[in-house]
């Protein structure tokens, strides 16, 4: 069963329309992974785009001409296990989705599970939908645990967040990272990699949530589901229009800490 679990308010002067499917969202939510789409929502609603965002969860189908971004979080062994069963029956429609340039985050465990496989920490391997070329491996007694910063060159883009895995991930040829470590283990602690960025898929091992925490991430994301749903020429408020500092300070009406001094 779909279900629908947030919905922009109905107004008149929304522009655009934004449908995320949550895959998965009842199982695969580790570490409030759903604050991601809190932000989605929230930056696709300053740019004047009414979301609405669908929990597609086992036996469910995704359509993949219903869907603009896809979200794909994080999860235990166990959940992961379950989800695995049902990839199969999703892989078809996610593959045409992921080529046609269809937008997706995936964190930790989803990001995972877009590759080859991933083997648990009990050492039993669980298949991936194979979409992806990058495959999982554990390791022994240790998990990656802590804060983490990357950079991404091609976007001139610093990212922060919080990792929490055990699986050591290794990317596949045609896959670039989501950003080089600055500190932190990342994807395996030996090449320096964070994290994938394939065509319009972004994954990651930060929980956190990651979104929440990066809004140069979330408005990337977002804009680039608008415009190619859109047209890669619509005129989108900017960055600094809707989430810099200065525009946070003016809306909520936050003094400096120079400010209040004086
Ligand atoms: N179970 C996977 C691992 O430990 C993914 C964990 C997660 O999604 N937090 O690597």
């Amino acid at each position: 069963m779909i279900y629908t679990s947030l919905q922009s308010p109905d107004q008149e002067n929304y522009q655009y329309e934004l449908r995320i499917a949550h895959l998965y969202g009842n199982l695969m939510n580790t570490y409030g992974d759903n604050g991601s789409i809190l932000m989605l929502k929230y930056v696709a609603e300053k740019l004047g785009a009414h979301v609405t965002v669908d929990i597609v969860s086992l036996k469910d189908r995704f359509d993949p001409d219903t869907y603009d971004i896809a979200f794909f979080g994080g999860g235990q062994d166990y959940e992961q296990t379950i989800v695995s069963e049902d990839l199969p029956d999703k892989k078809e429609d996610l593959e045409r989705f992921i080529h046609d340039d269809g937008v997706v985050l995936a964190i930790c465990g989803g990001f995972q599970l877009l590759g080859q496989y991933y083997i648990e920490a009990s050492g039993k391997r669980i298949e991936g939908l194979g979409i992806m070329g990058h495959y999982t491996l554990n390791q022994e007694n240790n998990r990656y645990i802590g804060d983490i910063k990357i950079h991404n060159e091609e976007f001139n883009e610093t990212y922060y967040g919080f990792e929490n895995h055990q699986g050591r991930t290794f990317l596949a040829e045609d896959e670039k990272p989501l950003g080089k470590v600055i500190y932190g283990n990342g994807n395996n602690k030996e090449d320096g990699c964070e994290g994938v960025h394939y065509k319009n898929v972004f994954g990651s091992y930060f929980h956190g949530p990651i979104l929440s925490r990066n809004a140069n991430l979330a408005y990337r994301l977002v804009t680039t589901a608008l415009k190619k749903k859109y047209g890669q020429d619509i005129v989108l408020a900017t960055y600094d229009d809707i989430l810099s500092l200065e525009k946070a300070e003016e809306y909520t009406d936050v003094k400096s800490k120079a400010e209040l001094e004086e």
